[in-house]
């Protein structure tokens, strides 16, 4: 049956009252400099009236917790985007398909599918941002991607001007990428997604994840032990926003895990963890790569550091900027790189600055 969530803010930052027009203010990592003119909009019509009749460059933020924003900020529109709502639009057997608001906060919208049995999202618990943004990296985490779960993406069209339904085929899903990402030709209005009825989770594919709770990889576990297990192996590691934890003051990962073919794997020569993909290709743990280079947990630069917690999470541990922290992140790159001969490259969108 059709049902509407109220809207509560959780990882996506408030904006209606007083916007500030500093784009730190909308960011996870407190970073990003002044926007040109800033406009919220909290109705998906709102979102393309904005973009539709905007002269110049429009941004679309939402969590902002997947963009590193230069000092200098954005001299165009910057659009909040600040839409609600989660409804049921088909009801299945052993299925639902589950249409979310691009604005809802995407930790929200799993709490729910959680409560409800629909089973298919919960190891993507604790995550940051909004639904909306799910779909541009593919996001992804312990074995789930939304790939998995995603059937449409709902999206205003820039370069035509009209809304289009794109089923999944189309949004070109891959290793945190898609269509969508570093491309401005679509805005994500709404995302359907079909999620099994089952009280049980998938079957856990993450072999940390299994270890912790306790079953064998493949199997399945209560939906509720699945997130609350997740959300506890994030915490560790700072993955979980907490305003008075700076180890969250991230953009999560800040480098992808590199994928090599199998000969260049066979020609590392390297004694590292790796994951075979079914294409022949070989993906390696960045932190595995960028401890080995040298830099520890805790290696700090000015007001930056990398995350006490997590290898791959580079932070503002205040009073950073974005300059140092890339500043932080070409050093990493630059080590990683002499040290193996591998290149690593960013996971989040940089916004008027550059590695
Ligand atoms: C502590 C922490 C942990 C994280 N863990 C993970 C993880 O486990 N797995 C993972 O995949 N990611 C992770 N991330 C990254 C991030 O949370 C996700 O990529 C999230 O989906 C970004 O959502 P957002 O709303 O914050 O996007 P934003 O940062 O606001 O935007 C990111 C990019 O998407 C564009 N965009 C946003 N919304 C729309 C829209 N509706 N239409 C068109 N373009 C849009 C923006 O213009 C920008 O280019 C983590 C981040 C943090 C801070």
């Amino acid at each position: 049956m059709p049902r509407t969530v109220e809207p509560r803010v959780v990882a996506v930052p408030d904006a209606t009252a007083a916007p500030q027009t500093d784009l730190s203010a909308y960011t996870t990592l407190r970073l990003g400099g002044p926007a040109g003119i800033l406009t919220v909009a909290t109705e998906t019509d709102q979102v393309v009236d904005t973009v539709r009749n905007s002269a110049g460059k429009v941004l679309i933020l939402a969590g902002g917790s997947n963009v590193v924003i230069g000092d200098k900020g954005f001299d165009g529109t910057v659009l909040l985007l600040r839409t609600r709502g989660v409804r049921v639009v088909e009801e299945h057997e052993s299925s639902v398909v589950v249409r979310v608001a691009a604005g809802e906060p995407w930790d929200d919208f799993v709490a729910y599918a959680v409560e409800r049995g629909f089973s298919g999202v919960e190891c993507l618990s604790g995550i940051p941002g909004s639904a909306g943004a799910t779909p541009i990296q593919n996001v992804g985490a312990y074995g789930q991607e939304v790939a998995h779960t995603i059937v449409a993406v709902h999206a205003y069209d820039r370069e035509t001007g009209a809304i289009r339904v794109m089923p999944a085929a189309e949004c070109g899903f891959a290793y945190r990428a898609s269509v969508f990402k570093h491309n401005d030709r679509y805005v994500v209005l709404e995302v359907d997604f079909r999620l099994a009825r089952s009280s049980e989770s998938a079957p856990i594919r993450y072999a940390e994840l299994a270890r912790n709770l306790g079953v064998e990889v493949g199997d399945r576990v209560p939906l509720q032990l699945a997130r609350d297990t997740v959300r506890k192996l994030r915490e560790q590691k700072g993955m979980v926003l907490d305003p008075d934890d700076r180890d969250t003051w991230s953009v999560g990962s800040f480098f992808t895990n590199p994928v090599v073919s199998a000969a260049e794997w066979a020609a590392l020569g390297l004694d590292a963890p790796h994951w075979p993909g079914d294409d022949g290709t070989v993906k390696i743990p960045a932190a595995w790569l960028i401890e080995h280079a040298g830099f520890a947990k805790g290696f700090a630069g000015d007001g930056v550091a990398i995350s006490s917690k997590h290898t791959l999470a580079l932070i503002n541990r205040g009073p950073g900027t974005t300059e140092a922290l890339l500043g932080l992140a070409r050093t990493v790159r630059d080590g990683v790189r002499a040290k193996f001969g591998v290149e690593l490259h960013p996971e989040p969108v940089l916004i008027n600055c550059a590695l």
